[in-house]
């Protein structure tokens, strides 16, 4: 199976709410921040049951791709969002609410 990077518009918002932050070897959930979770089948957080239907990863900065691969082989149907592309967009998000009145 090959991988190709897709882009799409998205609400960020949406994908903050449903991201799971992966490594090597373990899960992150940013929302309640559990950390060493098992990455094979993790569909929702075991701690906060946050579901989880986006992956990323610091590895996968730089459009380094092993991470991407390994990860959707572990969570088959999870959407991999590019990690340069995320910290943009929720830095521009971040930003944007600075000037919120
Ligand atoms: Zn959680």
């Amino acid at each position: 199976m090959e991988h190709v990077r897709i882009w799409h518009e998205v609400d960020i918002a949406e994908i903050k709410e449903h991201i799971v932050m992966v490594d090597d070897k373990y899960a992150h959930c940013p929302n309640c921040k559990k950390i060493g979770l098992e990455i094979k089948g993790l569909k929702k957080c075991p701690s906060c049951e946050r579901e989880f239907k986006y992956a990323t990863s610091k590895e996968a900065a730089g459009g380094k791709t092993d991470i991407v691969a390994r990860t959707l082989k572990k969570i088959p149907g999870i959407i991999f969002i590019d990690y340069d592309d995320y910290q943009h967009a929720t830095g521009k998000q971040k930003a944007a609410s600075l000037f919120k009145v």
